[in-house]
């Protein structure tokens, strides 16, 4: 390996369990339930209302998304924590078209995952037939961006194949075309060394339960360019968006900074185990997570090419193209997947066939891999996600 990381002792996954599914929720840090514990019972339990003050749980979405917005390469003050990422998607893409008023495509890919889509095609349906919804394959997004299109929506990290999009310069042409740019991290933040800054777009949206480790249903972050935030449009005009929730006036007006993005009450219980969680990032270099990831990708792909023949790579064999994630198409993936699962190698499934193992250096290492590797080599060898008992579909794959 180039790099160690050594922070997998921060984290409480079970002991002889391999966890290549953090991408999808990552592991509990362990300074988590101590954290919110205390919070708990010190802060709602004690202060109770006055927490609001005490303990500022009101300036906690914008103190939180300071400590995304490094891991984002943002600036400070640009990003706000709030609400899910499909709520934050409709933001974005709304305020976006306010931006265009001109025009009427939102340019996406067949790669996106589909509550992006469907959060703009409900958009949509509120601003009329005008507007329209294209979708292109992902190779084919740079030439489809022409002078029709106000806003170009695209995850950045395709969450089936691992695809990974070059974010300057497709930034680059939606802005050559004067199309305003929307990026969705939520599988770039805290995988891959993400400038967002750097590729001037001027929203993107992400979560933070994947690989932040933010914990189910964790709040979504929102970043505005920060020549924008003073007239970006909120849409979503909630009270804690206003410049000034406690004047309680009849009439809204947008808060002269990043937290017009915020919409209602934030999830404080929520939040304080992101903050908590967000530790186990001190000290962390993303070109570190991003070597070792990338070695650890390779390690598994090869493994995989030698000891199980009947899985197709579906990720881009070039580490330069993936996020941190491997994923192979197998016919039987769902029984194959809770064998796999049966034996304490966790990785997940996504229809029609596809195996999914997220890749995540804090916590995982070359052992694991190989491990990893092997029992799935058991598993598809000996046939024994045949067994009748990995047939059951599930409601969550
Ligand atoms: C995980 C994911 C989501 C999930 O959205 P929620 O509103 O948090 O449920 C949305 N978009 C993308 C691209 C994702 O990967």
């Amino acid at each position: 390996m180039p790099t160690e990381l050594p922070k997998k002792h921060l984290f409480a996954v079970p002991d002889g369990l391999i966890y290549l599914d953090g991408n999808s929720l990552g592991p509990l840090p362990k300074s988590v339930p101590g954290h919110v514990n205390k919070m708990m019972l010190d802060e709602w339990g004690i202060q109770l209302i006055r927490g609001w003050n005490e303990a500022d749980w009101m300036g906690q979405p914008a103190r939180v998304g300071n400590l995304i917005a490094p891991l984002i390469g943002a600036p400070m003050n640009t990003v706000v924590m709030g609400d899910t990422l499909s709520i934050k998607v409709y933001q974005a893409v709304s305020a976006a078209l306010s931006m265009r008023q001109e025009r009427r495509v939102i340019l996406s890919d067949t790669g996106n995952f589909p509550t992006d889509l469907y959060m703009v095609e409900g958009l949509i349906d509120l601003l009329g037939d005008a507007y329209e919804l294209r979708l292109v394959e992902p190779d084919a997004v740079g030439e489809a961006i022409n002078d029709e299109v106000a806003v170009v929506l695209l995850t950045q990290v395709d969450y089936r194949t691992g695809r990974l999009h070059d974010m300057e310069t497709i930034t680059a042409t939606a802005h050559d075309a004067g199309a305003v740019m929307v990026w969705d991290l939520a599988h770039s933040a805290g995988a891959l060394r993400v400038d967002i800054a750097g590729s001037k777009a001027e929203f993107a949206v992400g979560c933070t339960y994947k690989y932040l480790n933010g914990g189910p249903g964790a709040p979504a972050f929102i970043y505005v360019r920060p020549d924008l935030v003073d007239e970006v449009k909120p849409v979503l005009s909630g009270w804690l968006g206003h410049a000034s929730p406690f004047a309680f006036d009849l009439t809204y007006q947008a808060a002269p900074s990043i937290e017009r993005m915020r919409v209602g009450t934030p999830p404080v219980v929520q939040l304080s185990a992101l903050q908590s969680a967000l530790q186990v990032w001190d000290g962390v270099d993303m070109n570190d997570v991003r070597a070792k990831s990338i070695a650890l990708s390779e390690l598994f792909i090869t493994e995989m090419a030698t000891h199980c023949p009947d899985l197709r790579l579906l990720s881009p064999r070039d580490p330069l193209l993936r996020g941190s994630q491997v994923s192979f198409c197998f016919e039987h993936g769902f029984c194959a997947m809770q064998a796999l699962i049966d034996r304490g190698v966790i990785g997940d499934f996504r229809a029609p066939d596809v195996m999914r193992f997220g890749i995540t250096p804090l916590y995982l290492d070359e052992d694991d891999i190989i491990r990893a590797a092997k029992i799935l080599h058991e598993v598809l060898s000996k046939n024994l996600w045949k067994d009748p008992k990995y047939q059951q579909k599930t409601r969550v794959t």
